[in-house]
């Protein structure tokens, strides 16, 4: 089976979206390495654990499908303009609803907590496309370099993040919303929640590089 660890890995994660977005919606890809010519992603409009390795779709970054017996994601655009722009090995896409909150008012997540650096000095909100479009991809790609982040708001619809690795990804996706759910809170009780300074979340990507074991 090609990309055989790739598929599993999106078998084994997909059930995480459960506890980020609703029903069916979202979407996870695996890339075979960090530069590779092809993804493994969840098929489309199927319940996370429904389906095997043998089901999971193998696409080029030319967006075509390679293998696997169900039906890709509808939203491969997006994950395969990704990887062609890219040297990432994974993405997340959900419409989680703390993060969608701010996607729906078109307003970007600035830099309210350290921890925001996971996925760059702030979140863009890439221009509305209809889902699953060339275009939506397009301005998904465009917004995260404009904003030198690996995390991106889409207005009205939610959020996509990259990174190395599945995990990765799906952590940061976990950080993006908890931020999001912070802002908005901190907003939701008449406050107005101070930003970071450049020279201060610089400081914190170098704390980062030693962090943890
Ligand atoms: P798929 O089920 O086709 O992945 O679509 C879900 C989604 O979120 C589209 O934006
Ligand atoms: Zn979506």
């Amino acid at each position: 089976m090609i990309l055989e660890a790739e598929r599993r890995a999106v078998v084994e994660h997909a059930p995480d979206l459960a506890a980020l977005t609703p029903g069916r919606t979202g979407n996870i890809s695996v890339r075979d390495g960090r530069d590779g010519d092809a993804f493994a992603v969840t098929p489309t409009g199927v319940p996370y654990d429904g389906f095997d390795a043998a089901d999971v779709p193998v696409v080029g970054t030319d967006g075509e499908q390679r293998d696997g017996r169900m039906a890709p994601s509808s939203e491969v655009p997006m994950h395969a303009a990704i990887y062609r722009r890219e040297d990432v090995g994974a993405i997340v896409h959900t419409h989680s609803p703390w993060a969608t909150t701010l996607a729906v008012a078109r307003r970007p997540l600035p830099p309210i907590h350290y921890m925001i650096v996971a996925v760059g000095k702030r979140v863009p909100v890439a221009e509305y496309a209809p889902y699953g479009t060339d275009a939506l991809a397009e301005n998904i790609v465009a917004a995260m370099a404009e904003a030198d982040a690996t995390a991106s708001l889409i207005e009205n619809h939610g959020l996509v993040v990259t990174a190395p690795d599945l995990e990765t990804a799906l952590e940061n996706t976990h950080h993006v919303e908890s931020l999001a759910r912070l802002y908005l809170q901190s907003r939701a009780a008449g406050l107005e929640p101070a930003t970071l300074s450049d020279a201060q979340l610089e400081t914190v990507v170098e704390q980062f590089e030693s962090y943890g074991q």
